[in-house]
């Protein structure tokens, strides 16, 4: 048997055992000799030997002998050090070029174009995110480890993330950077565990060389997940690899996260993303009209309007760019000014929305209302379920529709501890994905209360 015909032979593999596992096992091999009806082949590490013996062995003893070879066993075996020089260059193979799994075979969400640091307005709010987040996209020696990113919905995190990875991978392409949510993150090990390919899950995410999660948060309360993770992360910090998060809030306020996990995720640097100001907010809005010229070319926009924007919707950049798009959007179609006017009737419902500030107490009493419960059951001491739920419910839209903080939704409620409110919170969020009831109450009531 000669190279050739090896080569012959893993494409035959390559149909037999799947791409991945072509990649991650097969591909590595480097056929060595045939002697005594002993086909021996070169293999990095002698765990790899173990395996690749262990599950295709046989496989590959089949092909060779199809392919007319009087072979009885395969060996695998690790090469010496070479005596002198480099080592021996691993041969071209016919089809999947490199050792580690192939990029295009990465898990991870595609890099939003939009996202660069170019497009990221920096104000005083988020100040530090930004040059931190910069820092780590110059790349070089890993500073800190992890950069934890952490602020409100619609506050710029997953753009940060974008950006960073953009300038990385502009400086050295063939970086393998993997950027993927929690959730994703939790779904592909689920995925690796169902097919039990945990070996190639683990050695695909050992691989990379910086590894970003979004919204991280999502992993509380998953515990194997959880527990994955903590391996992952500390694998790629032993081998200095960069690792970025994001959550919606900051790390001890994640409940149901070891405190392991929890300290690791401290051990870099927490930066957080502060609500935006009104100066931050109309740089947005004017960078972002830049942008967008060439979309309405004929588009003009009377003066004030980006200042009552900035001024009247200030929940998040996610809602402005939203409220923005769609102003202009109108404005284009009926080919008119875009006035103040314009600007109120076309937003009328996000500057409603946005505008009437709801409270604790009218939450409770619709809660109660919609529970048919008593409002001082609603908030006193009684902790059967018929009367704990609708609590839970009501400290949870206290703490999404309000600025309240947690310690100041536990005093309406009866004087409860602040963890018993983020308690209360995390248990609805839970159950809202996985209970259409609660969904659907959540749905109504917040209509209710916004309406
Ligand atoms: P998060 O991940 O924190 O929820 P995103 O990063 O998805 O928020 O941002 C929401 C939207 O707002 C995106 O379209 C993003 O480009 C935009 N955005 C947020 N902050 C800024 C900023 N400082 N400058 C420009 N655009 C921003
Ligand atoms: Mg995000």
């Amino acid at each position: 048997m000669n190279d050739a015909t090896w080569g012959t032979i893993r494409e035959e593999l390559l149909k037999t055992v799947g791409k991945n596992n072509y990649a991650n096992w097969i591909e590595p091999l480097e056929f060595s000799e045939i002697e005594n009806g002993v086909a021996t082949f070169l293999v990095p590490t002698q765990f790899m030997g173990n395996w690749v013996s262990r599950n295709f062995g046989d496989k590959i003893l089949n092909e060779i002998q199809s392919a007319g070879n009087k072979v009885s066993r395969v060996a695998f075996s690790v090469p010496p050090m070479p005596k002198s020089g480099k080592p021996k260059p691993a041969k071209p193979a016919p089809r999947v070029k490199s050792k580690l799994p192939d990029l295009d075979d990465m898990p991870g969400a595609p890099l939003d174009k939009r996202f660069t640091f170019d497009a990221f307005v920096v104000g005083k709010p988020n100040e530090l995110a930004h040059a931190a987040a910069r820092r780590v996209g110059e790349g070089g020696p890993v500073t800190f480890n992890p950069l934890f990113l952490y602020g409100g919905v619609g506050l710029g995190k997953t753009h940060l993330m974008h950006a960073i990875a953009w300038e990385l991978q502009k400086s050295d392409p063939g970086l393998r950077i993997v950027f993927l949510s929690a959730e994703q993150f939790m779904y592909r090990f689920v995925q690796a565990l169902r097919d039990k390919d945990m070996i190639a899950f683990k050695q695909l995410f050992r691989s990379v060389d910086v590894l970003m999660i979004d919204d991280v948060q999502f992993i509380a309360g998953k515990d194997a997940t959880q527990e994955e993770f903590f391996h992952t992360f500390n694998a790629l910090v032993d081998q200095n690899k960069q690792i970025i998060v994001s959550s919606d809030r900051a790390p001890t306020e994640i409940d149901g996260i070891e405190d392991r996990i929890v300290s690791r995720l401290q051990s870099g640097l927490v930066v957080d993303l502060h609500p935006t100001n009104y100066e931050l907010r109309l740089g947005i809005l004017q960078q972002k009209v830049e942008q967008h010229a060439e979309k309405f070319p004929n588009l003009v926009i009377a003066d004030g309007v980006l200042e009552f924007l900035a001024h009247r919707i200030s929940t998040n950049v996610r809602v402005l760019e939203g409220a923005m798009m769609r102003l202009f959007a109108f404005g284009a179609l009926v080919g008119r000014e875009v006035t103040l006017e314009l600007a109120q009737d076309c937003l009328a419902d996000i500057i409603r929305s946005t505008d009437r500030k709801i409270t604790v107490e009218e939450i409770q009493r619709k809660v109660s209302d919609h529970y048919n419960i008593r409002l001082s059951d609603l908030i006193g001491p009684k902790r059967v379920r018929t009367f704990a739920r609708p609590r839970q419910v009501a400290m949870y839209l206290s703490k999404t529709l309000t600025s309240r903080s947690l310690p100041e939704i536990g005093r309406r409620f009866g004087g409860r501890d602040h963890t018993t409110v983020m308690h209360g919170v995390r248990r609805i969020e839970e159950l809202k994905q996985k209970d259409s009831q609660i969904a659907d109450d959540l749905e109504l009531l917040r209509r209710s209360l916004e309406g």
